[in-house]
């Protein structure tokens, strides 16, 4: 059977994404409620405002079924905020966002500072042969990762050299920035081998 995949959509880029998988021809489905986690192969976290759709997970009982699901290995890809709320740890947050724990990193939010608050740029990409261009929106970027996490891309030129911006561990995929706003779909069938896999 072909995989059903989640876009969790409380808030933020959600059509985006659903453009990009029915690029890929992928069976997907807009997730609110926590009965609609059920049956799913994957889900989506899209950019947004994390502390937004934190209180929403919150206040809509999503968080902890979907924290639970991520936990016994349900395939995520966060998109920015998305990144942000996988993460175990973020700076920069409200002290009363949660966190889903999926994935043992710590992130700064809106790390790139008001000069180059949005950016685009190629990136090289571990396992995606031509460079990936990257959209940056009051991004995160990633400071600590933990045993087991993979690097998968880091920014490569100008005055924020060196920050990593996207990592997997496992079946929890993040990126820092938005394939989903270029068409290029790399990222999401990165994703869907994951998925396929698991
Ligand atoms: N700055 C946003 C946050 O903290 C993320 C921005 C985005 O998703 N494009 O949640």
């Amino acid at each position: 059977m072909s995989p059903v995949i989640g876009i969790l959509a409380l808030q933020g880029g959600v059509r985006e994404h659903e453009r990009s998988l029915d690029k890929l021809g992928v069976t997907h489905r807009q997730v609110r409620r926590p009965n609609q986690l059920l049956g799913l192969d994957g889900i989506i976290l899209p950019g947004g405002e994390s502390t937004t759709i934190s209180r929403l997970l919150e206040l809509g009982g999503v968080l902890e079924p979907l924290r639970a699901a991520l936990a016994k290995g349900l395939p995520a890809y966060g998109t920015c905020a998305g990144m942000i709320l996988l993460a175990n740890q973020v700076r920069d947050t409200r002290a009363d966002a949660h966190q889903l724990n999926a994935l043992d990193i710590t992130v700064r939010r809106n790390a790139f500072g008001r000069q180059i608050d949005s950016f685009e740029a190629d990136l090289d990409f571990v396992g995606i042969d031509a460079p990936v261009p990257a959209v940056f929106i009051r991004a995160p970027w990633v400071e600590q990762v933990g045993e087991g996490v993979e690097v998968l891309a880091v920014v490569q030129e100008g005055p924020a050299a060196g920050a990593v911006v996207a990592v997997r561990a496992g079946n929890v995929l993040a990126s820092s920035f938005h394939p989903e706003v270029t068409g290029d779909t790399r990222l999401h069938e990165l994703f869907m081998e994951i998925v396929r896999a698991s």
